[in-house]
Parts: C-alpha cells; sequence; structure tokens
C-alpha cells in the first residue's frame, strides 16, 4: 500500500538544479497534502589551525557571514515555494549528518535531495545524497540530475 507523505524537507543547496529538486518536493507536498519545509547547512570548514591562532576570530566572522548570506538565499527560494519562516532551517555543520538530524527532529517523513550538487556529476551519487540516504530514519528521494 502506497504511503501518505505529511511532512516533506528539501535540502538545498543553491546550486543550478534547485528549481528542479523544489519543484518535484513541490509536487509531492500538493499531491500528499503534506507540509513543505527546507533546510541548508553551511559547511563547517576547518579553517582553524594551532599554528595560526589569530584565524579563530577569522572564522568566527566568516561562519556568520555565511549563514548570514545563506539565511538569505533560503528565505528567497522559499518565498518561491510559499515555505514560511518557521520551517526554513539554516545551520553549520555537516550536511550529510545534519540534514538527518533536521528530519528526525522535525518528524520529516521524505527527505527531498539531488542526485548531485555543486561539485557536479562526478559519481552515481554525490557524497551529501549518499550519506543522507544511508543514514535516514524516513523515506529519501533522490532526483535524478544531469549535467547542465
Ligand atoms: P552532493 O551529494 O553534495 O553532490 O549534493 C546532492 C544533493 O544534496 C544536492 O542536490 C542537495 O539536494 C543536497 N545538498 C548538498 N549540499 C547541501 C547543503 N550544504 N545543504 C543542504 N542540502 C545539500
Amino acid at each position: 500500500m502506497s504511503k501518505d507523505y505529511q511532512h516533506i524537507l528539501i535540502a538545498a543547496d543553491f546550486s543550478s538544479h534547485s528549481d528542479e529538486i523544489c519543484n518535484k518536493a513541490q509536487q509531492l507536498a500538493e499531491r500528499y497534502q503534506a507540509k513543505l519545509s527546507i533546510c541548508h547547512i553551511v559547511e563547517d570548514f576547518p579553517l582553524t589551525d594551532f599554528a595560526y591562532e589569530p584565524m579563530i576570530s577569522v572564522d568566527i566572522d566568516m561562519r556568520d557571514a555565511l549563514l548570514n548570506a545563506g539565511k538569505n538565499q533560503l528565505a528567497k527560494l522559499a518565498d518561491t515555494l510559499a515555505v514560511p519562516a518557521s520551517q526554513q532551517w539554516i545551520e553549520c555543520g555537516s550536511p550529510g549528518h545534519d540534514i538527518v538530524r533536521i528530519a528526525d527532529d522535525n518528524d520529516v517523513d521524505l527527505i527531498v535531495v539531488g542526485s548531485h550538487g555543486r561539485q557536479g556529476i562526478k559519481l552515481l551519487l554525490g557524497s551529501t545524497a549518499n550519506a543522507v540516504l544511508h543514514h535516514a530514519h524516513c523515506d529519501v528521494l533522490a532526483v535524478r540530475l544531469q549535467d547542465s
């Protein structure tokens, strides 16, 4: 028996394929009358090194700047999908891990990712898509993307 999804989460990386992924998620949300949410993870690069202590402040400023820029991008994308601010999540961390955690914390029952992201098509599945598929506790749809 097919399952009715109630809460669908889009994992957005703002690549050129975002529209395709969002359209698919929106179609499914309409079909199932499901709540639609969206998240973005700002990758936490280890910029600090004990040998370069002064970089710590650069790291914090940079993280804030990236989070703010990401928040604006996310709000723009969410606007096109009529996703309210309360269902937009942005965090610093590891995309593969944190997308799954956000889904768990918010009773998401379907995560929608692209088969590939900003790194382009090198493997059958990108590393984030692969990590989400391996670790998610709910269904995952990997929208198959062709290289543009
Ligand atoms: P990748 O596996 O990194 O090539 O990306 C595959 C898909 O994972 C993308 O199409 C997005 O749906 C999602 N994704 C990748 N990076 C992020 C990120 N930083 N935040 C949210 N979703 C992401």
